[in-house]
């Protein structure tokens, strides 16, 4: 966690939270042999993880199946060999978020009236298919400082209405620091809304603190949590407790998931999570295409299968529970629909 400049400051006492956060699973053997299985049948590769470490909370390995090599909770976190095989057609930076859309250290300005604040590069978890695996995340960790600076450029500009703290997670960084990033936010006449991408709820579901409710619902700011959950399995009654909390202190509550093959490529695992989501008082928002990043071929789906799925769950959930079906399309002005066509 030391490269996540904004928790640099002093916690008072240590939170359960923080004690999951420095004790990750970082071996992908060790997670294999917890959940009897075989390294080498996986495909397990080194290199894979080279490149971008394995990173698993073991609130998370915890709610994997025993035994089952195609469990969709560890599919979405193991370095296997797939990752290193050539993919045309899959890059660095498949959403465009490297060039003029990147403004200022720390901001990500794409669509008219919101921006991403990326708040820390650090997460959690490491999901495989994660397009920002690539993203240079050295050159967009802010220091305190240069927080003033991303700040500037919001109020410079009346049109930003919405502020979305992202990241990697942003709710890596500690209450404190969030709280004062919030305030310096709601202080700016023209922002309307504040929202936060996180998946750390999902994950470290004791990440949600008094204090993070205090910073991120304390404030004139009406707050939208945006959660990244793929698969029903992950939901489980501690994640439900801590999407109650958020929910009583007035936060609205959305999700959004990638479409992966393998993890939830089936009509029943997207009626389960629609379902489970709504249970614990939250949302479908989007349904991800992959961004075709370097290393996640193997989670690909053809968007073909993937409007045809989208159509078969059109015709049995209503429509409050009915994802949008999405691509990012680099230059694009907004999130695209995929349609037939
Ligand atoms: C996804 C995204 C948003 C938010 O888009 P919505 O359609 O409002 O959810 C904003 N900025 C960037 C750079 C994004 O990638
Ligand atoms: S939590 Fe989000 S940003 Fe972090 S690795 Fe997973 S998908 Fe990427």
């Amino acid at each position: 966690m030391a490269d996540a400049h904004l928790i640099a400051t002093t916690q008072a006492p240590r939170e359960s939270w923080r004690e999951a956060m420095a004790d990750l699973i970082s071996s992908g053997e060790e997670l294999l042999a917890s959940l009897g299985l075989d390294s080498e049948a996986l495909g397990l590769s080194a290199e894979a993880a080279r490149t971008f470490p394995l990173r698993v909370p073991r609130a998370f390995a915890a709610r994997m199946r025993r035994g089952d090599p195609n469990d969709p909770l560890l599919r979405q976190v193991l370095a296997v060999r797939e990752e290193t095989l050539p993919a045309p057609g899959f890059g660095a930076d498949p959403t465009g978020e490297q060039g003029d859309a990147n403004p200022r250290r720390g901001v990500i300005h794409k669509y008219h009236g919101r921006l991403l604040l990326v708040v820390t590069g650090s997460c959690a978890i490491h999901c495989r298919y994660c397009f920002r695996r690539h993203f240079p995340y050295g050159d967009n960790q802010n220091s305190r400082k240069e927080w003033g600076e991303a700040l500037d450029y919001i109020a410079a500009d009346p049109e930003v209405h919405e502020v979305i703290l992202s990241g990697g997670d942003p709710l890596v960084a500690g209450d404190r620091a969030l709280a004062e990033l919030v305030q310096s936010i709601a202080a700016i006449p023209h922002v309307k809304r504040l929202r936060v991408h996180t998946r750390l709820p999902v994950v470290i579901p004791e990440r949600v603190t008094d204090g993070l409710l205090q910073a991120l619902a304390g404030t004139r700011l009406p707050c939208v949590v945006v959660l990244h959950s793929n698969h029903h399995r992950e939901l489980d009654a501690a994640v439900a407790d801590s999407c109650r909390q958020m929910a009583a202190a007035g936060i609205t509550l959305l999700n959004q998931a990638v479409l992966l093959r393998g993890v939830n490529d089936n009509l029943d695992a997207q009626l389960q999570l629609a379902e489970r989501l709504f249970e614990l008082g939250v949302l479908p928002y989007y349904l991800h295409l992959l961004d075709k990043v370097d290393g996640a071929s193997h989670f690909d789906i053809p968007e073909a299968l993937a409007l045809e799925l989208h159509h078969a769950m059109a015709a049995r959930l209503p429509g409050y529970l009915l994802p949008r079906l999405v691509r990012e399309v680099a230059g694009a002005p907004a999130k695209m629909a995929v349609t037939a066509g």
